[in-house]
């Protein structure tokens, strides 16, 4: 939970930075102060809120998912893998939740920074867990070429990107994370409907969270 919460106060200002529009570089400044960041890592690494905008939301995030992964988990060789997991997975969230966007950067480092640790730990998974993340992004893919659906490529990766991560941990844990995300996805789209607000919903959030819920319940 420390860790959650002392990793999680520098995702905002990184978060901020990213959330741009496809191709954009990175933010340079403060769009609301118009003050600038400073050139190089200094620009980057910051603790608490971006600059004058921004919540502290991810630190709580960052903070409560590591809390609920370190109680669930136990002290298990895995632990430390999924709690470093959970910072690319916060960025993506952030990103997703203000531009609608999966960065393949992050989605791949997720990946990475994951699947090397977990393959290692746990060689007889590597199989299941790759044939998850295929199966996933292939269906996912097939979902996302139907016309209207909603679902983007970066959901497409971020999907078979979890999948695979999650098929580590055995095919439940794979079908719960999908499960809540999707449930998740049905409950707020339900509620923008009641609301009568028309607006796209980010599935990379609730991915993330069905992810997480995944990892703390199965
Ligand atoms: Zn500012």
């Amino acid at each position: 939970m420390l860790f959650g919460a002392a990793a999680g106060a520098f995702l905002p200002r990184i978060g901020y930075r990213l959330t741009v529009p496809y191709g954009s570089p990175a933010r340079t400044g403060c769009h609301r102060c118009g003050r600038p960041f400073p050139p190089g890592p200094a620009g980057w690494i910051h603790a608490g809120a971006a600059c004058c905008t921004g919540g502290r939301w991810p630190v709580v995030t960052s903070a409560l998912a590591a809390g609920l992964l370190a109680a669930a988990l136990g002290p298990v060789p895995q632990l430390p893998v999924h709690l470093l997991a959970v910072i690319p997975g916060l960025l993506l969230a952030m990103i997703d939740l203000g531009c609608q966007r999966l960065p393949d950067r992050l989605v791949g480092t997720l990946a990475l920074v994951g699947g090397i640790p977990l393959a290692l730990i746990a060689p007889d998974r590597i199989v299941p867990a790759v044939f998850a993340g295929l199966l996933v992004g292939a269906t996912y893919l097939a979902i996302a070429l139907l016309p209207g659906q909603g679902l983007g490529l970066g959901d497409v990766k971020l999907g078979a990107a979890l999948a695979f991560l999650l098929g580590f941990a055995g095919w439940p844990a794979v079908a719960v994370g999908l499960g809540t995300a999707h449930l998740l996805n049905g409950a707020i789209a339900t509620w923008l409907l009641v609301t009568r607000q028309a607006r796209p919903i980010p599935f990379g959030p609730a991915l993330l969270a069905g992810a997480c819920t995944a990892l703390t319940t199965v």
